[in-house]
């Protein structure tokens, strides 16, 4: 789950990592007061910031300095509402529907530090640079070297020694390394107590007044883990997500919308990845991961076609559903239920196999639906481009 800016500054607060004070505002007004509250604390300088779930809103025109108060509503004025594009957002861009206030720091020089999930190794890395800002991904790809990687194992946790190793990294000396040391290990206990899978400072920054702070602040939560943290999950804001996505969570239903026009709807996780693979190398284009679950039943089913038809792109639908645990009659009963009530007007071949499949394929065969059916996934697969060619 990812969330805004403000709202990672809110937990990294809570762990005592350094970051700046600011309001969260939807409103011009608000945005104002915020601003005041800041000057009566001795803030002359303001910045202001799109909260939108992607990056790059620096570049995209979503961070702007202001130097009065007057600056600060026009600013607001300004960024409240736009479409906010960045190299992160689709390219009609993010509508913008909260800002950021903050006071504008000082900078002496911007770093990079970021916390993740090295899959290959089993344990989390620390990346840090010197070359921080908005230009990280460029650094990654050009100079891979000059991002110094630091891992830990999780059943030892982070040792002094390896914040250390951070700091010397970033070339911090005297107080400035103390502060690197205290950052980093605040950072991974932020990072591991919360259960994220990504938590990035860019830029953290060096003051004119010698302080060290995070100016940005990105994290991921872990989706599975959240059951967890009832708290952190509150901090979920669909509107930044994708509408199919969001109704499909509403329904228990694992759901990714993909480019391509085939759409899919298949019962357990690797099957579903099984099935876009097939019907890629069928010559199609999957439109969509859908996982309906262990428990694919006629609600689900019908859920499951709504949001698939929702999508534009879709010209065909392939139901791929073993049936271990859940009983393909039952399934077959819950397609034809679902589809006299999703009016479903283009090509649907539906592959049943497992416990119950004859008496599955016979449901549908005297349903009067205009279904496909398929036994072996190849043939489904075929079937399917086939009709989207005809
Ligand atoms: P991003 O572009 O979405 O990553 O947004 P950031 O919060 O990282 O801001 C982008 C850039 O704006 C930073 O790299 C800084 O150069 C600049 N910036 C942000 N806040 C301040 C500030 O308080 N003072 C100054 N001088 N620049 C800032
Ligand atoms: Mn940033």
């Amino acid at each position: 789950m990812k969330v805004h800016e403000y709202q990672a500054k809110e937990v990294l607060t809570q762990f005592g990592v350094a970051t700046q004070g600011g309001y969260v505002a939807t409103t011009v007004e608000d945005a104002v007061a915020g601003a005041k509250k800041l000057q009566a604390n001795g803030a002359s300088l303001f910045v202001v910031k799109a909260q939108i779930h992607a990056g790059g809103r620096g570049k995209g025109g979503g961070v702007k300095l202001a130097r009065s108060i007057e600056e600060v509503r026009e600013r607001s004025e300004a960024m409240l509402g736009m479409m906010l594009k960045t190299h992160q957002t689709g390219p009609e861009g993010q509508k913008v529907k909260k800002i950021l206030i903050t006071d504008g720091v000082d900078i002496v020089k911007e770093y990079y530090l970021g916390i993740t999930l090295d899959r290959s190794r089993n344990m989390n890395v620390i990346m840090a640079s010197t070359e921080g800002g908005v230009e990280i991904e460029k650094v990654a790809e050009e100079t891979p070297e000059l991002i110094h990687k630091v891992w830990i194992d999780p059943t030892i946790g982070i040792q002094g020694y390896q914040a250390r190793q951070i700091a010397f990294a970033l070339g911090f000396q005297g107080d400035l390394f103390k502060q690197c040391v205290g950052f980093v290990l605040k950072l991974y206990k932020a990072y591991e107590e919360t259960d994220c899978s990504l938590a990035e400072i860019n830029p953290l920054v060096t003051t004119k007044d010698g302080k060290l702070m995070a100016l940005d602040g990105k994290i991921n939560f872990d989706d599975n883990a959240l059951f967890r943290h009832k708290d952190l999950a509150e901090m979920r804001d669909t509107d930044e997500e994708d509408p199919l996505e969001v109704e499909a969570s509403e329904f228990h239903l694992n759901y990714i919308k993909l480019d391509g026009n085939v759409g899919c709807m298949v019962n357990g996780a690797g099957l579903a990845m099984g099935t876009m693979d097939i019907i890629k190398i069928a010559g199609g284009e999957p439109a969509n991961f859908l996982d309906v679950g262990g428990s694919a039943n006629p609600q689900t089913v019908e859920a499951g076609f709504r949001i698939i038809l929702k999508d534009p792109n879709v010209k065909a639908i392939l139901i791929n559903v073993f049936g271990g645990i859940v009983r393909c009659d039952r399934v077959a009963l819950g397609v034809v239920e679902a589809a006299k009530n999703v009016n479903i007007n283009i090509p649907l071949i539906v592959r049943l196999q497992g416990t119950n499949a004859e008496e599955g394929q016979e449901i549908l065969k005297n349903s009067g639906l205009k279904i496909e059916t398929a036994i072996l996934l190849k043939e489904a697969a075929e079937k399917v481009t086939h009709a989207l060619a005809a």
